[in-house]
């Protein structure tokens, strides 16, 4: 019989393009210990000279964004110019950590009756890597930049669909001059190879960003295992338009935040929730420009909207749609699968949502905009609680100091102002509630796979 492979699939046509051979234990033991190897010596070296494959890796990035983008692409449907921007996006972390990293990790020194006492910042050995498609480079360098920056190795388990993506990133790592093996993909499609991982003694923390059944799965391995774990989970972000906010700058914000990535994206406007006196104007100004929305192959430069990354996702939209319109809801524009090859599902606006309706209380991932109406801004900050999800919120006003204190009721990792929510390397990144724990990116996010150590020098 033939070796098994992961079938690569164009979500833009249904046709298989590539196939990639998945290991086997044997070659994912040797992965791991090659892993563990590089490690070795890695973990010896100063923060300085961690700085120098990281800056080349900046600079490959930016070299090559054109190929790495097609890639994207081609492997999960993302317009080119939003792929374009993710790779980019990730130089710009790069940048960020070799200008940060060595005063993140500088030894802070601690006045006690010791003669000198001091906490360092120390690596703590392989981290595991469990990522999803959605943002197939910038997930994976937003966790490998910081944590190989502090010392570790790291495994990358990455989302099957985009074993390309997960190849051609350590390949990158491998060119910018990172010890052979020190970031490792290892090629695997069933999940039962992945507790034994977990279990391995080499292993010392483990990372997740997907959905809260791969979290809980995961996070009980690595409970057993005694595993430390990040998890980064779903979202159905709240946006909130008050009665005084400027119309004509939040409408199309408002519908960036929810189309991006044809809406497969964790911080994203989930949930419009509009203070009543605007509710009629805010659906007839965002109806039209939804309507616009430019659908196509996303290798052409002016599409907007490209297919689902794979044809299940189709499939859940399709229920979450039908559903949430059998209990109520109105369809505005859209609301189908669209009649072409490729997974393609029409941009959908959905009126007159309440809390009871499936487009409320589940995470939509795709391109359909669920519209709340709020009786006042009191109701607004209520409905926007009304969630098992705590990522992020975002609010809508002319008075910000009202926004923020509205903001501050509602439960979330992050709140912005007059702002679409988006993650910057620069700020924290990560949720509450369902939407899990940890942090990643900033000083934080570098911390949390640091062994955070006591010295205490009498
Ligand atoms: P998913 O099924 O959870 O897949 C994510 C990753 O987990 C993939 O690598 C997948 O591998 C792996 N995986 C799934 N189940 C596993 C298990 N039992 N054991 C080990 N690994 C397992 O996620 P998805 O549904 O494709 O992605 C969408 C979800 O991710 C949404 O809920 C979204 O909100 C969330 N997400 C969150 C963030 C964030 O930062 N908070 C960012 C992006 C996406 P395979 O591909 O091999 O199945």
């Amino acid at each position: 019989t033939a070796p098994p492979v992961i079938e690569l699939v164009d979500p833009a046509t249904g046709e298989p393009w590539d196939q990639i051979p998945v290991m086997d234990p044997a070659a994912v033991e040797a992965a791991i210990s090659g892993a563990a190897a590089a490690f070795d010596s890695w973990s010896t070296t100063t923060v300085e000279a961690r700085l120098d494959p990281l800056r080349r890796l900046a600079t490959l990035l930016r070299d090559e964004v054109d190929e790495h983008a097609l890639l994207i692409s081609r492997e999960m449907g993302k317009p080119i110019a939003e792929a374009r921007g993710e790779v980019l996006k990730c130089a710009l972390a790069c940048d960020y950590y070799a200008e940060n990293a060595e005063q993140f990790l500088a030894p802070a020194l601690v006045e006690t009756n010791a003669k000198r006492s001091w906490v360092g910042y120390e690596p703590i050995g392989l981290v595991l890597a469990i990522m999803p498609w959605n943002f197939p480079y910038w997930q994976v360098l937003r966790f490998a930049v910081p944590a190989l920056t502090a010392g570790n190795g790291g495994l990358l388990k990455h989302a099957a669909n985009v074993t390309g993506s997960a190849l051609a990133i350590e390949g990158l790592f491998r060119r910018a001059g990172y010890p052979e093996g020190l970031l490792t993909t290892l090629v695997i499609d069933d999940h039962a190879l992945v507790p034994p991982v977990i279990a391995d003694p080499r292993v010392a923390a483990v990372t997740l960003t997907g959905s809260e059944r791969a979290g809980a799965a995961v996070a009980a391995a690595a409970g057993t295992a005694l595993k430390k774990t990040v998890l980064e989970l779903g979202g159905s972000d709240p946006f909130i338009i008050l009665a005084d906010a400027d119309l004509d700058a939040v409408v199309p914000f408002a519908v960036q935040s929810r189309f991006v990535n044809a809406g497969q994206s964790c911080l994203c406007a989930k949930r419009l929730i509009v203070e009543d006196a605007i509710y009629d104007e805010v659906l007839e100004r965002i109806v039209p420009l939804v309507a616009a929305l430019r659908v196509g192959n996303p290798l052409d430069p002016s599409t907007q909207i490209g297919p689902l990354a794979k044809e299940a996702f189709v499939d859940d939209i399709e229920r979450q749609v039908s559903t949430t319109l059998s209990e109520g809801a109105r369809l505005l524009v859209g609301g189908e699968r669209m009649d072409q090859a490729g997974n393609y599902y029409a941009p959908t606006v959905l009126g007159d949502v309440t809390r009871e309706m499936t487009a409320f209380r589940e995470e939509t991932f795709g391109p359909v905009l669920p519209v709340v109406r709020a009786r006042d801004a009191v109701h607004a900050v209520e409905l926007a609680n009304d969630t098992a999800y705590g990522l992020a919120a975002s609010i809508w006003t002319s008075d910000v100091d009202r926004g923020i204190a509205l903001g501050q009721q509602i439960r979330s990792g992050a709140l912005f102002v007059n702002s679409v929510p988006a993650s910057d390397a620069r700020m924290p990144f990560g949720g509450i509630k369902n939407s899990g724990y940890g942090r990643e990116l900033s000083r934080e996010g570098l911390l949390e796979f640091t062994n955070v150590r006591t010295n205490w020098i009498a």
